[in-house]
């Protein structure tokens, strides 16, 4: 026999619903052992008996007292098939507590929302439908006293026993990166006893050890695991206690508030402006429909002007220092191809990556705080409309923000987002997001091609381009690749609070480190390859190094003023690189691209530079920020490649005079380095999350495909237009 069990809080209506269910069949006795009314009855279904039992009325399943024990006991167990989660409709955030821990038992729930009469007499009004698809059962309005809705309650009990109901979904509770990690770790180590876990569910049991329940601890007393479990529950306690500070029942406590709270503010149209909270109060503003999108964008606007700011400096230092380790270097190491590798190969191509270091920490900084303080799920809240337009979920916006910094923690940072279908989308389309290391290469080249103004403007450009194309791609993939029902989940809404500092540190470090990883694996290895392709074969030419070198000697015993020995010793050097470089493999490369890129960067077919342009944008491959270091070496310039500064720089003036772009071409150019694909740093965390290489090919070859028709498409257009 199908047995239901009703759950809600203490006069919810419970006994009233039951009542009105069961009519005059019913029974009261006593619970097991103890003083507790035990009430159960039985409901006529279609022909057949269905027994329905009353639990006493509980805020919580972790809740201590005799009453509130029974309740959670009966529930944890497997003799209910079925519950029914009676609400009140007039308070229901408080109800709702409840409910995200019904959620975890696995078994189909039917919400009974009761007291609507209190309800709308106090000027509540409800979105039902959202109501009813964000917590994945049927939500049946009811006025217990006066049996309104019982029919209705009827009739979805009916189609969810005989398995027909559409409404019924399994609504994951998420509790969090952090979190949702150690009760993996602990539910392994359940696993370990295959009674407990077959007797038990074990995310629930899991749960209820992170809160230390007395209860949860007896059930492990008999298991042969009993250890395991018990060491792994103590180091996740220290792990979290240290992460997030505070212990597990807080946290699990603020992430169910959180969700009640983030439902209750998506559902209610029409709320009673007495009895909020400061909470309330708060997120009445920067969740307002209107208000909370302005909001955003100046606290962004804030966050970005803290990172560059700041950044500035030590960047600058940092820049500094990695000049002058090149400079010593090459001055104190003796020629030859190991000290090429460390002067013209590692040291800028480490370098390149290691300036953002302080850029993309601040950025992190920024991000952990406003996610401690719990600004960054209202961000996720206010932009979930907007991202459902283009078939994607609030929770991609976060990735998409961390990716303006770095792409690397942006994809890490999908993470969070539980369905497969909507982390792939955000997955594949965050790297589209203009990055930190490609602005490099939009000041350099608006620098050198266009005016102050407009060079600003095309500057700011590429970043709302690469939003807006990160928005469409998310459409388009939705539409395509990622069909299937896209289910609306809740948004959770934790209680806003003030961030431990140390908790934010180690949040920002977690962040930031991926990229720093970046710089000591992929990027030396990149460089390492760079260097060899643009300086073999060329560099083993001994007649080329016994020329440069006897000039080098003849300019040092020269009768000249020191400065100019240095200019001309600097663009001796230069020359002797050039030469390398100009006959290397990548040279070879570069001209084996050229006429694929022709149509977009050298539409005339007259620019004799133009496989250079192929050569940069294959080291970009490995990361973007390295464009620029190797436009410098194949257009014999000079610049500062780890130095942000290239206003004043000889490679402008090479670019500008001799590569052949024009404004236009550059801006094609622009536009290419923002959608090409991801550097390797990038496409290594792909192939980490997506575990799947046809998924990362696929990346990187829609990427090439996408950046090379938005770039011909410019060029035509603006040709079309009269542009040069
Ligand atoms: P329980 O503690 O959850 O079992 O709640 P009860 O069923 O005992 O109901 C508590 C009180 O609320 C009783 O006085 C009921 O008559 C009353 N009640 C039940 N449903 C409704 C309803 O829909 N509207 C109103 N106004 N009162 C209700
Ligand atoms: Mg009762």
């Amino acid at each position: 026999m199908v047995t239901v069990a009703l759950a809600g809080n203490p006069n919810s209506g419970k006994t009233t619903i039951f009542n009105a269910l069961t009519g005059s069949r019913h029974h009261v006795g006593n619970w097991a052992g103890v003083t507790v009314e035990r009430r159960s009855g039985f409901l006529e279904l279609e022909g057949e008996s269905i027994e329905v039992v009353d639990l006493p009325g509980t805020y919580s399943l972790s809740a201590q007292s005799e009453d509130e024990r029974i309740a959670s006991r009966y529930l944890s167990s497997t003799e209910a098939d079925l519950i029914i989660n009676v609400l009140d409709a007039s308070n229901l955030e408080r109800n709702l507590y409840l409910t995200t821990q019904l959620l975890e038992l696995r078994r189909p729930v039917v919400f009974v929302l009761n007291m609507m009469d209190d309800a709308e007499r106090q000027g509540v009004s409800l979105d039902l439908e959202m109501l009813q698809s964000l917590l994945g059962g049927p939500v049946i309005p009811t006025i217990g006293n006066r049996e309104e809705g019982i029919e209705q309650l009827r009739k979805a009990l009916q189609s969810v026993i005989q398995g027909q109901d559409a409404r019924i979904r399994q609504i994951p509770v998420n509790y969090g990166d952090d979190i949702e990690g150690e009760l993996l770790k602990i539910e392994r180590e359940i696993g370990r006893d295959e009674h407990l876990a077959s007797s038990q569910i074990p995310r629930w049991l899991a749960l209820q050890l992170i809160e230390r329940s007395p209860e949860s601890e007896a059930l492990i007393q008999a298991s042969h695991a009993k250890t395991a479990i018990t060491t792994q529950v103590n180091s996740s306690l220290e792990f979290l206690e240290a992460h997030l500070g505070a212990d597990g029942g807080t946290l699990l406590a603020e992430h169910r508030f959180g969700f009640a709270h983030g439902l209750v503010t998506e559902v209610l149209k029409r709320q009673p402006l007495t009895k909020r909270s400061l909470t309330d109060r708060l997120d009445a503003i920067l969740t307002h429909r209107w208000l909370g999108i302005p909001i955003f964008l100046a606290i962004m606007i804030a966050v970005y002007c803290v990172t560059f700011v700041l950044g500035k400096y030590p960047q600058d230092w940092i820049g500094y220092g990695f000049s002058w380790l090149h400079q010593e270097a090459a001055a104190v190491l003796p020629q030859g191809e190991l000290t090429s590798l460390l002067v013209d190969g590692i040291i800028p191509g480490v370098g390149a990556v290691v300036v953002f270091v302080p850029i993309i920490m601040l950025l992190m900084g920024c991000i952990a705080f406003l996610e401690d303080t719990g600004y960054m799920a209202r961000a996720a809240f206010i932009m979930d409309r907007l991202m459902h337009l283009m078939g994607l979920h609030g929770k991609s916006f976060i990735p998409l923000i961390m990716g303006t910094g770095c792409n690397v923690p942006g994809v890490q940072a999908t993470r969070t987002i539980e369905s497969k279908e909507d982390r792939f989308i955000t997955i594949l389309v965050s790297p589209l997001v203009s990055c930190s290391a490609r602005l490099q290469v939009y000041i350099l080249i608006a620098g050198t091609f266009f005016k102050p103004i407009p060079a600003a403007f095309a500057i700011i450009g590429m970043h709302f381009l690469g939003f807006a194309l990160a928005m469409i791609m998310g459409k388009v993939l939705r539409l395509t690749l990622f069909r299937g029902v896209n289910n609306p989940f809740v948004m959770e809404l934790p209680p806003y609070r003030m961030p431990v500092l140390k908790a934010t540190f180690i949040h920002m470090w977690e962040k930031g480190s991926v990229f720093l990883s970046r710089a000591g694996t992929v990027i030396l290895a990149g460089a390492t390859l760079v260097w060899f392709l643009s300086h073999y074969p060329g560099i083993t030419n001994r007649a080329w190094t016994a020329e440069y070198q006897s000039n080098r000697a003849a300019l040092q015993v020269m009768d000249i003023p020191a400065t100019d020995r240095d200019a001309k010793l600097a663009q001796l050097d230069l020359t002797h690189e050039s030469r390398i470089m100009n006959t290397s493999f990548a040279a070879r490369f570069g001209k084996l691209l050229q006429p694929a890129l022709a149509p977009i960067l050298d539409p005339d077919r007259k620019r004799p530079e133009a496989w250079k342009d192929g050569v940069a944008l294959t080291a970009g491959f490995v990361a973007k920020e390295i464009v620029v270091g190797t436009l410098a070496v194949v257009h014999q310039a000079s610049a500062q490649s780890s130095s942000t500064d290239v206003r004043v720089s000889p490679l402008q003036d090479a670019l500008r005079n001799r590569s052949g772009l024009t404004p236009l071409t550059a801006l094609a150019f622009m536009i290419f380095t923002l959608i090409y694909t991801p550097c390797l740093g990038t496409v290594g965390m792909i192939l980490k999350e997506t575990r799947s290489v046809s998924w990362t090919t696929f990346s990187i070859v829609y990427g090439l495909g996408l950046a090379w028709l938005l770039a011909w498409a410019t060029v035509v257009f603006g040709r079309a237009l009269g542009f040069a």
